[in-house]
């Protein structure tokens, strides 16, 4: 039967467990939560699985299934609920996500207050915490303190890397289940891709066979031209490496590309965000009140800003280290071409024939040398270093290796 869960590309586990979880949830006790005895059903969940893999993909189909008003299917897809659900609209799903680089703890109160009331159309209230990852000691500790006595009515998806206490308190996560998402294989990206529509079948094989198992990179590879140019650009780079004069010129071409990247994605809700906001505070009126709010709302567009400005740096390191993974990809290809290793699939299936090459040109540990000099500068931009100057530096320990 199709449903909410077809978003789901090859987690077939997962959507019998969680299917299972919303239909006990249903048989509850009138203005209260579900028959407590039902082990299927509890109040706290977490999600693991590596990047791509559809962790909040998850926790939003869950969401809407906790939601749904068709009296058979759990999560049909097609009522108001579920529409509103997984359109982020729904007044009884509350999201909680960084602002700027972390949880605050202003937003996790807010959160927890709003959740706390009945729910106003929906079964339940639900908090969605996206990057459960990213929340402070504060702001942890607050969110716990519910999760450990929830409301009967309020139900708690965190979302999160992995359930390593680096990731996640030990804590949160001793009080949660835990739904681990598995990487999908390449049919199944590319039947999550077609399933959406609109994608023309070649380009969601191609897409998805070159993503590695990251649903979101395969439906901005699938949708998106420019995207694709930025993937060439990419891999471009180890064809001219032995070229200071042009591998260098490349690499900044990759840098400012991430940034575009960044700004393209995040541009539409910063402005959608700043209307908002000025909406709230009356800004626009005439009059004494509307020039008071007008000072007032100068100083929390002026934070909002600050705010978006932290998100952008964020998603330009979130989308030159996809860029990276890319890189070290094609010289993993290379390397297992080189070794004549042939019976395991290529990162890049597209571009075989070049790593091949590169990987019989230079010698095994010249490669993986390359591949080290990658790690060490997606470590480098995760401790902040100027993408800029990281990229750059990496070019030359790349060609260093190669020798
Ligand atoms: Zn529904």
């Amino acid at each position: 039967m199709p449903g909410v869960f077809d978003r789901l590309a090859g987690q077939a586990d997962v959507v019998a467990e969680l299917t299972a979880a919303a239909s006990a949830a249903r048989a509850r006790v009138p203005g209260q939560g579900w028959h407590e005895a039902d082990a299927r059903m509890v109040h706290a969940w977490l999600f693991t699985g590596p990047p791509g893999s559809g962790r909040s993909v998850a926790a939003m189909c869950f969401a809407a299934a906790l939601q749904c008003e068709h009296p058979e299917i759990v999560g049909c897809g097609e009522c108001r609920s579920c529409h509103t659900v997984l359109a982020g609209t729904h007044a009884d799903v509350h999201l909680l996500a960084p602002q700027g680089v972390n949880i605050l703890l202003k937003d996790v109160k807010e959160t927890i207050h709003r959740a706390a009331s009945r729910p106003s159309t929906g079964r339940w209230q639900i908090v969605v915490v996206e990057e459960a990852d990213r929340l402070t000691e504060q702001s942890g500790n607050a969110l716990l303190k519910v999760v450990e006595e929830p409301p009967s009515r309020t139900v708690f998806l965190l979302c999160s890397p992995t359930t390593d206490p680096m990731d996640i308190m030990v804590t949160l996560r001793s009080r949660s289940r835990n739904v681990a998402l598995r990487q999908p294989d390449a049919a199944a990206v590319e039947a999550a891709l077609l399933a959406g529509g609109g994608i023309d079948p070649e380009r969601a094989r191609w897409a998805a066979a070159v993503s590695s198992g990251h649903i979101g990179r395969a439906r901005w590879l699938a949708t998106d031209e420019a995207t694709r140019e930025r993937r060439d650009v990419v891999l471009e780079l180890p064809m001219v490496m032995h070229n200071p004069g042009r591998a260098f010129p490349l690499a900044d071409r990759l840098v400012s590309a991430a940034e575009q990247e960044a700004l393209a994605r995040n541009t539409p809700n910063d402005e959608r965000e700043v209307e908002e906001l000025r909406t709230a505070m009356g800004v626009g009126g005439t009059g004494k009140g509307a020039v008071a709010a007008g000072r007032g709302a100068a100083g929390a567009v002026k934070e909002l800003e600050k705010a978006q400005k932290s998100r952008r740096t964020r998603s330009t390191r979130d989308s030159l280290d996809l860029a990276l993974v890319d890189l070290a990809g094609f010289y993993r290809d290379a390397l297992m071409a080189g070794l004549g290793v042939a019976d395991i699939a290529p990162v890049h299936p597209d571009k075989a024939e070049e790593s091949a090459r590169l990987g019989g040109h230079y010698p095994p540990a010249s490669v993986l040398g390359a591949i080290e000099a990658i790690q060490e500068c997606r470590a480098a931009i995760e401790v902040n270093v100027k993408p800029k100057f990281a990229v750059s530096a990496m070019v030359g320990a790349i060609r260093e290796a190669l020798g």
